[in-house]
């Protein structure tokens, strides 16, 4: 049975995408079969592991809008032992549309159901808010990894973060754990980088990763060319960074 690893905050650009598509390629590429899913409208978790949208026939907006079948959605990737559940724009209506569906919380979880057992790994970039599609995430995940920037106003919005997570654990998912709070983008040159890093390891209510994501020009490079840090320049800061990550958490699930 898979382990399902939420990656969420509802803050903008703190690396959610860049972790979900890195470190399940790394977990691929440990032999571990994993599964992306990108439940994010703006898709960049599609684009950056390089499934263009035209190779795209179905993606999580029918799964979870039309309850068309997992596999008939899951798309191949350049990585191998990494498929992903790819998402298009279309997936910005079905906030909306979910709102009158029964156990609308529910959809990505049952879909999940139905194919759970053939990866080691689900990892799913959640959009930047709070929304339906976020707690269909939270309902299915077992763990959330919550990315923080290094940068000022890191913190704001993690209480509001961990409230919502109280609330789904009290209504709609009790199991659900933090596996961890991430350090994204840190410039040791840069005192509010330090800032952030101890007030986050003093403060925050849950586990903190060990590994701390450096800034690093090379994974802001890489989606562009549709590729994981670790096919874009194996022997970086970042691709570095992200097998450690990789590390932490195949060794916490044991
Ligand atoms: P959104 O909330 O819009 O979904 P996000 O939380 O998924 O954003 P990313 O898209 O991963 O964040 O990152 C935001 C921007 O910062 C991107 O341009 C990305 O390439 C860049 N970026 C992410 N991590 C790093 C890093 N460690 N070093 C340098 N640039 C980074
Ligand atoms: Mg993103």
């Amino acid at each position: 049975m898979a382990n399902i690893l939420a990656v969420v905050n509802q803050k903008g650009g703190v690396g959610k995408t860049t972790t979900s598509v890195n470190l399940s390629a790394f977990l691929a590429r440990e032999g571990k079969p994993t599964l992306l899913i990108d439940i994010d409208p703006q898709g960049n978790a599609t684009s950056g592991i390089g499934v263009s949208s035209e190779s795209i026939k179905s993606t999580i907006y029918d799964v979870i809008a039309h309850k068309t079948h997992p596999t008939s959605a899951i798309s191949l990737t350049p990585v191998r032992g990494l498929h992903i559940i790819p998402s298009t724009e279309d997936l910005a209506g079905a906030e909306v549309e979910l709102v009158n569906f029964p156990r609308r919380e529910f959809r990505l979880k049952e879909a999940l159901f139905q194919i759970f057992e053939n990866y080691n790994y689900i990892v799913i970039d959640c959009p930047p808010s709070l929304g339906l599609l976020t707690v269909n995430a939270l309902t299915a995940a077992s763990k959330v990894i919550i990315p923080v920037q290094c940068e000022y106003y890191a913190l704001e919005g993690l209480g509001n973060l961990l409230k919502t997570l109280t609330l789904i654990r009290n209504s709609l998912n009790p199991d659900l754990k933090i596996e961890g709070a991430l350090l994204t983008m840190h410039d040791k040159r840069l005192k509010i980088s330090h800032r952030v890093l101890e007030e986050v390891r003093e403060n925050f209510p849950g586990p903190v990763f060990e590994t701390i994501i450096p800034r690093s020009v090379r994974l802001a490079e890489a989606p562009s060319f549709g590729k994981s840090i670790f096919s874009y320049d194996i022997f970086s800061t970042g691709a570095r960074a992200y097998k450690n990550l990789a590390k932490e958490v195949i060794e916490s699930g044991r």
